[in-house]
């Protein structure tokens, strides 16, 4: 992967973000605060407008997006004094895509980063990006444009951030396994009858990381894993088998990678999304980061297990899914995002999710290479199957 064009030149690096109201984008946000070397030109967000409002009179962007016309309307209301532009919808989000930066965070949630991810990298934008959803269902068009573009696609995710960096000065050494490792969540040990009565708040309980509400519900029931599963298959370009989900509840080993010559290099720190989200800003370098350090004297025991796929089964549902690839990790993971969503609204139960997931691929019409319009025609598909059904 390049270098993120001109970094070091001391000219001040111009950043977009897409979806900055969220817990990546306000953490994004917090590191360039920490720093000042990046003009922020271009921001997005779905309706949270008081902080989007917040915000621009903070940075002064150039352009800002949100997703409805109505929320544009009272924005530009409520900011006519800044003069800046509000653009609004799948249009608004395209051009803050490909708006005038040096790289574009894509911390949007769901799918509909799809089309502004693309867009971005045919106007050739380097990518910091934590919308693993795009490259789940996309990652058969987005890495291969990537490729020609000649652009670099760096991860924010913690995991996948960590075998990013234990890549780092191994160009050409075979990699024989990747370690992509695991809380295991709130609900590690328990078994399928206990987990018939969650309820919302409980799986809201995320035991070591601070994270959105859809992606904590994904971390309890490992379908997150097994979204990370179809990520990093897409980033690193290695077969299906050469991942190994390791559960490690401490969450201090954030991944690692296995070489032919059976030596294992992890990255360790404390569990702050900062860190991932600053080296992908600042790619290939390091820089200082307020925050608490690991301690090796203090911090006790690591430990190592097996992920449950009995109890768990978003997660070999991710394998068998990514293993028939086309349009079947769309399946998966619009059902997914559907059946969170009636979760969080306390219309389906807990088990019904992983339930819900597996009926959706099975009912999905396979398309071998679908591109953008058959995703999307696919994650239709999906909501009207479970809207049918649930
Ligand atoms: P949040 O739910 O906290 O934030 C999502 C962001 O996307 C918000 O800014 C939201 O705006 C915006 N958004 C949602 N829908 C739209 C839309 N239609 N148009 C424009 N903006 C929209 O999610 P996270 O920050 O937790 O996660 C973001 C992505 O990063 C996900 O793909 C997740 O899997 C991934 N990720 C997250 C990690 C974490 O620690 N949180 C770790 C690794 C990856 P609004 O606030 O207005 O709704």
């Amino acid at each position: 992967m390049a270098d993120i064009k001109g970094w070091g030149t001391g000219i001040m690096k111009k950043i977009a973000v897409l979806g900055s109201t969220g817990s990546i984008g306000t953490q994004t946000l917090s590191v360039i605060e920490e720093h000042q070397d990046f003009e922020v030109v271009a921001l997005a967000c779905g309706g949270n407008i008081e902080l989007l409002e917040k915000q621009m009179r903070r940075w002064k962007p150039k352009l800002v997006a949100v997703w409805e016309e109505k929320a544009a309307a009272q924005l530009k209301l409520s900011t006519a004094d800044l003069n800046i532009p509000v653009v609004w919808g799948m249009e608004g989000l395209m051009e803050i895509a490909v708006f005038p930066a040096d790289i574009l965070v894509t911390a949007i949630v769901g799918m509909v980063g799809i089309r502004p991810s693309i867009a971005a990298i045919s106007a050739g934008k380097d990518i910091a990006l934590a919308n693993k959803e795009t490259l789940v269902t996309a990652g058969h068009l987005i890495m291969p444009l990537a490729k020609e573009r000649g652009i670099s696609i760096l991860p924010v995710d913690s995991e996948h951030s960590a075998i990013f960096q234990c890549l780092q000065g191994n160009k050409g050494n075979r990699i024989k396994k990747l370690y992509l490792t695991a809380s295991g969540g709130p609900f590690r040990g328990k078994t399928r009858e206990e987990l018939l009565s969650v309820q919302v708040e409980d799986a809201l309980k995320h035991p070591n990381w601070s994270m959105g509400r859809k992606i904590t519900i994904d971390s309890s029931t490992l379908v997150n894993k097994g979204l990370e599963v179809m990520e990093a298959r897409w980033l690193f370009d290695v077969k299906l088998d050469q991942i190994e989900v390791l559960v490690h509840p401490q969450s201090v080993i954030h991944s690692a990678v296995e070489y032919e010559d059976g030596a294992v290099i992890a990255q360790l720190g404390t569990p702050d999304m900062r860190l991932p989200i600053q080296y992908a800003l600042y790619y290939p370098k390091r820089r200082s980061l307020s925050g608490e350090r690991l301690n090796f004297f203090t911090q006790g025991a690591l430990t190592f297990e097996r992920p449950d796929m009995e109890t768990f089964r978003g997660l070999p549902l991710a394998f068998t899914a990514m293993q028939r690839g086309g349009n079947i990790p769309t399946a998966y993971n619009a059902a997914n995002e559907r059946a969170v969503a009636m979760f969080l609204d306390h219309k389906i139960s807990y088990m019904e999710i992983p339930e819900i997931i597996e009926a959706a691929m099975e009912e999905c019409r396979f398309i071998e290479y679908p591109d953008v319009d058959e995703i999307l025609a696919t994650e239709q598909e999906a909501y009207e199957f479970i809207g049918s059904r649930w």
